[in-house]
């Protein structure tokens, strides 16, 4: 059986950053979450080459003003 020095639950930002953190000084980690995707509440899903939030109010992202389909917004 593999071991880890530390299971985080939970692959948003805070699990995912501690991870590589920990990483980083030689830990080993398993990362679980109930949900199938990382990222947490920031979770963006690729709809037509654009980045747009999966969770939350703001379904339309920073990102659709700087993509370079979107140049007239
Ligand atoms: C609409 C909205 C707007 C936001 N705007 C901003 C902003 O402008 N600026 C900003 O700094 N922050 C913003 N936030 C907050 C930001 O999303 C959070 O601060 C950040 O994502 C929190 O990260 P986290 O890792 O703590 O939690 P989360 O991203 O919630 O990740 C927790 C993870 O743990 C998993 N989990 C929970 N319980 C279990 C369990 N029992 N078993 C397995 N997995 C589990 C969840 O599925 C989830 O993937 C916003 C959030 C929302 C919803």
């Amino acid at each position: 059986m593999e071991k880890y020095d530390y299971l985080i639950v939970g692959a948003g930002l805070f699990g995912a950053v501690f991870a590589h953190e920990a990483k980083r000084v030689g830990k080993h980690c398993l990362v679980i979450d109930k949900r199938n995707h990382r990222g947490g509440n920031i979770y963006c899903e690729d709809i037509e080459g654009i980045h747009v939030h999966k969770y939350g109010a703001h379904t339309v992202s920073y990102t659709h003003l700087t993509l370079p389909t979107n140049r007239e917004v």
